[in-house]
């Protein structure tokens, strides 16, 4: 039976650990082949390895989103060992949570710079491959607390706010080309980034959720491969919320 991404060629940034690797997996799952990047190399080889076994061709390039020209490089590396680029999902994130009072401008700059920047430069360098795919799709993970800010997340909240106009900015640039770009906005995903939060944060969290549960990286996933494939050709501009409820 052929999967809803025969055959495309899709590059996942943050596939070593959580939603980045749930992505990678359902879009191998699907038929698409992959270009995994993260910082890790040894975790990014174990991914790939595992997906290799479902029959893919599956690529790492180890690179900091931080570094402009080996975000370049490791682009144009996907783009010529998968022979093109039609899907870029931009996933890897970080945070530096802080009461905006006790902010280290170090901190700012860096998530800033991982989470909006290293999109931006992983997009930029990979759209106009894109733009020569039938089936082009940007894809990039933002979050709820984008849409309503959240206390002690200025930082983060701001760069996800921020990859909500990139997306529909570039929804606007890329749309008579036939490509979409969506933003998916997850709430609380059971992750090594939520684990860091204590039991009692964590429930309190759980409690604001009208679902009453955190989401697996598995439900972001879902959601990527649906806007990744030809069934939201016609879904462009958009932030999906998964969130079981939570920013409704
Ligand atoms: P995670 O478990 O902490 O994984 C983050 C991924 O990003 C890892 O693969 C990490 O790889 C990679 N990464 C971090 N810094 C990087 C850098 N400078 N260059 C390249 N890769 C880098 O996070 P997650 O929970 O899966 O989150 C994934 C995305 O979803 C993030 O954008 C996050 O903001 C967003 N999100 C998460 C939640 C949640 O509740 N978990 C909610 C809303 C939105 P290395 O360790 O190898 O660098």
């Amino acid at each position: 039976m052929s999967g809803l991404l025969e055959g495309r060629k899709a590059l996942v940034t943050g596939a070593s650990r959580g939603i980045g690797r749930a992505v990678a997996a359902q879009l191998a799952q699907e038929g698409a082949d992959l270009a995994l990047l993260a910082t890790k190399a040894d975790l990014l080889e174990a991914v790939a390895e595992e997906l290799r076994g479902l029959g893919r061709k599956v690529i790492t390039l180890p690179v900091d989103l931080a570094n402009g020209p080996a975000v370049a490089e490791a682009v144009e590396k996907a783009k010529a060992e998968l022979g093109g680029l039609d899907i870029v999902v931009n996933n890897a994130g970080i945070t530096a949570d802080q009461l905006l009072l006790r902010q280290k401008e170090e901190d700012w700059v860096r998530v800033l710079d991982v989470n909006l920047t290293g999109a931006f430069r992983v997009t930029k360098a990979a759209c106009r491959h894109v733009m020569k795919s039938k089936h082009g799709r940007v894809i990039t993970i933002t979050s709820v607390v984008g849409l309503t800010g959240n206390a002690g997340q200025a930082a983060y909240a701001a760069s996800k706010a921020g990859l909500v106009g990139f997306t529909k900015s570039l929804a606007q640039e890329l749309a008579s080309r036939g490509v979409t770009v969506n933003a998916i906005a997850p709430g609380f995903i059971d992750t090594d980034m939520t684990a860091a939060l204590t039991p009692e944060q964590q429930a309190a969290i759980t409690q604001k959720i009208p679902m009453g549960r955190m989401a697996s990286p598995l439900d972001i996933a879902h959601a990527a491969v649906f806007l990744a494939s030809d069934r939201a050709a016609y879904i462009t501009g958009e932030v999906l919320r998964v969130d079981g409820g939570l920013a409704m």
